[in-house]
């Protein structure tokens, strides 16, 4: 092998320790999967108060500690503690930069009551990537590239280029940024620009600005060496229309032969219904029959029938818009119409909650509702669901039905981004493993269904689109030679 590299990975959620959607999953696994390629790869994450010291045994660094950090006109304390994940045979170390001013609190980007975005998230976001890059420093460790995701790292990629474009500590970093959600991209009124410290000429429509704000993403997207993201259908609707770009799609055009397009892996150690804990009977391809019992513990958690004979369709997600929850509320009373089940873990927009307690009442001998956010149950959802549904409006890469499909739960997707590049829609033939449908449309999501309903009653046939799911191979290690090699690439090696 030819000389390995040191990484360092930033990101504002990293599984355990935070998280709120995918991100935390992606920023777990694949450093993970690098190291185990022979990389040099650390973390380096917000310590938020809930993180707990003893449960996860962080340590603190004697020389990480009073890290002064410019955060507008002030300079705030920055204190670096550390600990490891280890679900593979290498650790890979985590910092987890903490000043309980910012990251004291309960929530990770919002109150965990009320659930409304904090006010100071441009300083708390800007103290973490301007402390990144003041910790590095500070401990002497040198990565040959920093890989950034999501607005919260935005900056880093525009600091490297300005305020410390010419330290000598610096000089031969690189930087990879991944877009995990053209949605999310930390847009803040123009004022806030000047408590980043950038130079005055960044704020600009080839720099941070976009449409007047001070925009996280677009800093990245203007200054990091290379762009990723999680799937290349994602890829390439971000650079071609509005709507998946989020306004900014013209200018990722722009920058098109440095964006590539890598998916996602999933987490064996984790999602492997041969070796999942939180589920009630282990199974795999070859003990496909064990599955039913967790079918049937899942139905009993949520006091309803158990037939083996009637699917149960479930769904995990974030209640927000892009998740395309309207067009399963629209259809609810035709879907009910169909002999099946319908269980439903979701958090999010109150307002979509509500719509489906409704329904809940309505058909409560068929469908089950848990609010809330709940890993374990996630995982039994997984296990005991006979179909998935993930009807999203887009999709960067989707974590989920990968799951699914791991766990031999067919998944019924909307032929966009991620959903698209790993769902092959069945056809009568051998090949398929689960349902799609392309038009964003109430009445085609139910021709879904109603075309996986109807398969499932044949159940040779719907055993047949089980395995061919389970054996698909979404490790990690595929992806993460990828990253490697776009690394390389940038540095040149
Ligand atoms: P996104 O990142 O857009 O939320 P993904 O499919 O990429 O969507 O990842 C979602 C991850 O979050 C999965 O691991 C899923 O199991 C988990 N998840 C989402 N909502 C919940 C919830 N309410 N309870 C438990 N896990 C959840």
């Amino acid at each position: 092998m030819s000389k390995p590299l040191n990484i360092l990975f930033v990101s504002s959620e990293v599984d355990p320790f935070a998280k709120t959607g995918g991100l935390a999953d992606v920023s777990s696994a694949l450093p993970q999967a690098i190291k185990e390629l022979g990389h040099e790869i650390r973390i380096m994450m917000p310590r938020y108060r809930f993180i707990s010291e003893r449960k996860f045994k962080l340590h603190d660094i004697i020389r990480l500690k009073d890290i002064p950090i410019p955060v507008g006109k002030n300079v705030e304390m920055g204190n670096v503690k550390s600990s490891f994940i280890s679900n593979l045979k290498e650790k890979v170390q985590v910092y987890f930069l903490d000043n309980p001013n910012y990251f004291g609190r309960d929530g990770i980007y919002q109150s965990a009551v009320g659930k409304k975005d904090y006010k100071d998230n441009d300083e708390r976001f800007i103290f973490f990537c301007r402390g990144i890059l003041e910790t590095l420093k500070r401990l002497g460790w040198q990565p040959d590239l920093i890989h950034c995701n999501d607005w919260q790292t935005g900056l880093v990629p525009a600091y490297l280029k300005s305020v410390y474009a010419t330290d000598s500590f610096f000089k031969h970093v690189r930087t990879v940024f991944t877009i995990h959600n053209m949605a999310y991209q930390g847009a803040f009124p123009p004022e806030s620009f000047g408590k980043s410290g950038l130079p005055e000429e960044m704020f600009h429509p080839d720099g941070v600005e976009a449409y007047g704000k001070f925009n996280f993403l677009k800093a990245a997207l203007a200054y990091s060496d290379a762009i990723t993201t999680v799937s290349e259908r994602y890829a390439e609707e971000i650079c071609t229309s509005d709507e998946f770009g989020a306004g900014l799609n013209g200018f990722l055009a722009k920058r098109r032969k440095d964006l590539r397009g890598i998916l996602n892996g999933i987490d064996y150690q984790i999602w492997d219904p041969s070796s999942d804990e939180y589920i009630y009977r282990m199974y795999d391809v070859k003990s496909l029959e064990a599955k039913v019992d967790n079918k049937r513990a899942l139905v009993n958690r949520f006091k309803l029938n158990f037939s083996e004979s009637i699917p149960v369709i479930g769904a995990i997600s974030r209640l927000v818009d892009q998740k395309g929850f309207d067009l399963v509320l629209e259809i609810m009373d035709e879907m009910m119409k169909l002999d099946l089940q319908f269980i439903l873990l979701g958090s999010g927009e109150k307002s979509i909650e509500k719509k489906f307690e409704a329904y809940q009442k309505k058909f409560s001998d068929r469908m089950g509702v848990f609010f809330g956010f709940d890993n374990e149950l996630a995982h039994l959802i997984e296990a005991g669901s006979d179909m998935f549904l993930m009807p999203s409006r887009y999709e960067p890469c989707g974590l989920n039905q990968m799951y699914s499909m791991r766990y031999g739960t067919v998944p019924i997707v909307r032929a966009t981004g991620g959903l698209d590049d790993t769902v092959e829609n069945y056809s009568g033939s051998e090949k398929g493993t689960g349902f799609k449908f392309e038009k964003y449309d109430a009445k085609e999501l139910l021709k879904a269904i109603q075309r996986a309903v109807k398969v499932f009653q044949q159940p040779e046939e719907w055993k047949k689109l089980m395995r061919n799911g389970m054996v698909k191979d979404f490790s990690w290690e595929h992806s993460a030679k990828k990253y490697v090699a776009l690394y390389k690439e940038i540095l040149k090696q």
